[in-house]
Order: C-alpha cells, then structure tokens, then sequence
C-alpha cells in the first residue's frame, strides 16, 4: 500500500477515482494507530469504494509546551495496519508540504472551542479546524470519519462542515476501550506501569456519574462532584476539567434535562487525558 507524500499526488488518484464514479471514504489522524482509529477505519472501509487515512502530526494544534516532538510517530506500523484493514493510501505529508513558508489563513470558530478542552489548549482547535479543512479541500471526501472520544472535536467539526458548506458527511463513531475501561489512546504509550494503572480512573469515575444519572439525578453539580471525588480517590491524578454540557453548543448545564455531553481531562501524571459519554435523555 502507497505511502503519499505530496497534495498533487492525492488530487491525481482522488481524481481518477472520482472518474470512475467511486465513492472515497477518508479518517484523518496523527498516526500511531490503534484500535481506536482501526474502528474508524473499518467503518470507512465497509462504507465507501475506497478509503485514504492521513497520517499527520499537526503543529498548528499544539501549545508551546505540549507534545509536539515528542508525540509518537511510527509510519511502518502504520502502514502494516492500514494495509490489513483494506485502505487504498496512506497520505503522510511532510510539514512543508501542509504550511508553506508563506501560510497566512486559518479557519476558527465562536464558542464551541472556549470550554472543555479549549480552555486548557487555546489554540487548539484553530489548529484542527484549519488543518482538517485543508484535508478535506485535498482529498475531497464523501465521508469523513471522527471518534467520539474527541467529543469535543467532532462537535466542532460537524458545525464546521455545516457553517462552511463543505459536501462531506460526518461520521462519529463510538470510543474503543482497553478491557479495564480506558480509552485507547497513543498517549497512552507515555505511561509508566503504576500510570498506567491509575489511569483507569477516569473511565470509572464517568461510570459513577453515568449511574448517578440513570438514578435519576439531574443536578449537575452533585454528578461533576461524585465524579471528582472518585478521581481524588486516585493519587497520582489531577483533574483539568470534569465538565456537563449540552450537545448543541456544549454549554455547562445546570439540570440534566435534554442529551448531554459528560467530558473530562484529568493528568495521570504529566500525561493529559480526556473522556467522556453521552447521556441521551431519550434512551
Ligand atoms: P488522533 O490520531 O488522536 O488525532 O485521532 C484520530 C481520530 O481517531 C480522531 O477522530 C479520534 O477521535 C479517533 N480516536 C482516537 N482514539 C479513539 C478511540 N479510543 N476510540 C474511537 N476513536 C478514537
């Protein structure tokens, strides 16, 4: 399976695709695979004539002092994963090739990214949004596949393609866990083994307020209060945000009374980590 490096090139088998009337799924990601992207990845694959996965580690959406250089990068076993799953290529281009010398346009958003993970990470999602849009405008997808355990990032990128007018639909597709509950994750490679361990919490503290909840209770504060107790029952977690907000805007609520979104970043030690899930009110 090719490994494409360039724009031009993506155009010219998009396009010749596009000539025979095939349809082209596409999952944007930062590489280091996991089951978490080979979910999307199946999806995409059982949906679409043919399938492109971006492997590219985006520095427009990393704050000074984050993870940039030292986010894992593996484009081997990528590739080996991509193969096996039945994508057509992989485009993995080199920074240059995504931000020329003389970048200068950015794509950004009111509102949704100011809250959850926004508010720890400012530039992120300015960052997303403009190298996804890039994407998009390159490959030129019928559809694009993101994670639910982005939460955040898949409610942004919805609005996106619909304030934008871009034709491509978007798929979410449901958070894939290790067998202890944690989220996959390839930040989980920076942690050590009692790390690792700890880790845990953050998915078992979201099942203490999703219990909460189908016990019927609807006060916002006490769940985000029964979930920071479990996690300060951990002591190598520190908690960034437990947050509950609505689907639409991802507004804090104070009553649970339609659909929300229950999200978190905790750090286990200096690793970051964010989950989440959705209560549907109507389930
Ligand atoms: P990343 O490589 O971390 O930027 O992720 C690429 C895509 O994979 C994003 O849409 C993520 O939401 C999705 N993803 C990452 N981890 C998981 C997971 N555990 N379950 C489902 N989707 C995931």
């Amino acid at each position: 399976m090719k490994i494409v490096k360039t724009v031009n090139e993506v155009r010219e088998i998009v396009g010749e695709w596009r000539k025979h009337g095939l349809s082209v799924g596409f999952v944007p990601t930062m590489g280091y695979l996991h089951e978490g992207h080979e979910s999307l990845i199946k999806s995409a694959v059982t949906q679409n004539d043919k399938v492109v996965v971006s492997v590219f580690v985006n520095p427009m959406q990393f704050g000074e002092n984050e993870d940039f250089n030292s986010y894992p990068r593996d484009i081997e076993r990528d590739s080996e994963i991509c193969e096996k799953a039945g994508v057509d290529f992989i485009f993995n281009p080199e920074v240059s090739e995504i931000y020329g010398k003389h970048f200068s346009s950015f794509v950004n958003m009111n509102t949704l990214p100011d809250g959850l993970c926004g508010k720890s990470r400012p530039i992120h999602f300015k960052g997303v949004c403009t190298v996804v849009s890039k994407l998009f405008n390159i490959v030129c997808p019928d559809r694009a596949y993101f994670g639910q355990k982005d939460a955040q990032q898949l409610a942004i990128i919805k609005r996106m393609v619909s304030d934008l007018n871009f034709d491509i639909e978007i798929i979410g597709c449901p958070i894939i866990r290790e067998s202890d509950g944690l989220a996959k994750s390839s930040r989980n490679t920076y942690l050590n083994a009692e790390e690792r361990k700890a880790a845990v919490v953050l998915s078992r503290s979201l099942g203490v307020g999703r219990e909460l909840i189908e016990n019927g209770e609807n006060d916002a504060k006490k769940i985000i209060s029964a979930i920071r107790n479990e996690i300060e029952k951990e002591k190598l977690a520190k908690i960034d945000y437990i947050e509950i907000v609505d689907m639409n805007m991802l507004q804090p609520v104070n009553e649970i009374k339609e659909s929300v979104l229950v999200a978190m970043a905790v750090y286990i030690g200096k690793t970051r980590l964010i989950d989440n899930f959705i209560f549907n009110q109507i389930e």
